[in-house]
């Protein structure tokens, strides 16, 4: 029998492409004319995709696809609602990035705090052996409370760490967890009033956007750092400008931004804002065990009509029951 054909629409991690080209017949979006991608579009039974979107549009171009095996824990570029209502088959890659991306959360949490980029730039532009030494930072860990917007796998990994830091940990979600013991605030509001760190680690859901805004900021107060290791999109960013700007907080700390990869310039070169380049799980030992996930995925479902994770939007769907709309 042939081999399924995989749809690859971006070059992926070369463990991934291997792994593909062994299991699979792979059409690469990269090398294949959008000539070439129609004509076979009837042959693709699965897509394998980092950070591409994939909307009603793209799932109309693919008639027999059956599973979007997604790169990445979160899938807020892929339309789940929409590959549910098809009967698609979704899969994401929990897990085996959760202890990275909490590390990558502490380290630009104190980096905020702290100033650590700015204090980069003193030695990297020659103003330590100048200007002397760096002024010191207004802002400490010490006695902070962290509020963990988002208490799910890496909220879970981040509050675990910020506990060896000596910090306080309170959360806000839409449900209580019942496995810690950390204080739960009912509304965003709340928890910016409780803490003075507000820790992002929330998915990008339409639910959600902007939800860090003015007035929760202003609870947030003025000795206050946002971290956003979640989504973008979750952070009103004029908002957060603003704050910045007029001393209503302390500070921030960025890895995920509204319009990737595209930064606000007011967001860039301050002495109170780090930013990074959305780099939350991204060292090869990490990228590696996710894309091995993505393959796992797409092996198992072919093989055995089932996925190893499924995204609860997918959870039902059985092989075999395409549906068109
Ligand atoms: P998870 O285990 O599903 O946890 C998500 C948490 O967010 C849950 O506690 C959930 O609790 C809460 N939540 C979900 N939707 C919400 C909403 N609309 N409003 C408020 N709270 C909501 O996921 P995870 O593995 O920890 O990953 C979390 C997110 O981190 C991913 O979706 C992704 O966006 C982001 N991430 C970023 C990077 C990076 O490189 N920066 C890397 C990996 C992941 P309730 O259901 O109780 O609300």
């Amino acid at each position: 029998m042939s081999q399924p054909v995989i749809f690859l629409p971006n070059p992926a991690l070369p463990l991934v492409e291997d792994a593909l080209d062994r299991e699979f017949q792979v059409l690469r979006g990269a090398t294949a004319s959008t000539d070439e991608i129609q004509k076979a579009a009837d042959l693709v039974r699965g897509v394998s995709v980092f950070q591409a979107r994939i909307d009603e549009a793209f799932l109309d171009r693919f008639p027999n696809l059956e599973i979007v095996a997604n790169f990445g824990v979160g899938y807020d570029a892929v339309d789940a609602k929409a590959c549910a209502a098809r009967n698609i088959m979704v899969t994401n890659t929990p897990d085996v990035l959760t202890e990275e991306v909490a590390d990558t959360a502490i380290g630009l949490m104190i980096s905020a705090v702290r100033q650590f980029g700015a204090a980069e730039r003193w030695v990297q532009s020659g103003n330590w052996e100048r200007n002397g030494s760096f002024p010191l930072s207004p802002g400490t860990l010490r006695g902070r409370t962290l509020g963990v917007y988002g208490l799910g796998r890496i909220g879970k990994a981040i509050a675990a760490r910020a506990e060896a830091f000596g910090m306080e940990v309170c959360y806000h979600g839409r449900n209580r967890q019942s496995d810690v013991a950390y204080a739960y605030h009912d509304t965003l509001v709340g928890l910016a009033q409780a803490c003075d760190t507000l820790m992002i680690a929330t998915p990008g859901t339409p639910e959600n956007r902007n939800a860090v805004s003015t007035e929760v900021l202003e609870a947030l107060g003025a000795n206050g750092v946002v971290v956003n290791i979640g989504r973008g999109s979750v952070v009103d960013e004029p908002a957060l400008i603003a704050a910045l700007d007029k001393g209503t907080i302390l500070g921030a700390g960025l890895d995920v931004f509204a319009d990737e990869p595209r930064v606000p310039t007011a967001l860039l070169n301050r002495d109170n804002v780090v930013v990074l380049p959305h780099i939350g799980s991204a060292s090869i030992h990490t990228r590696n065990g996710m894309g091995q996930l993505v393959v796992d995925n797409l092996v198992r479902w072919f093989a055995a009509g089932e996925a190893v994770t499924p995204v609860p939007e997918t959870r039902h769907v059985k092989p075999g029951t395409r549906r068109a709309v």
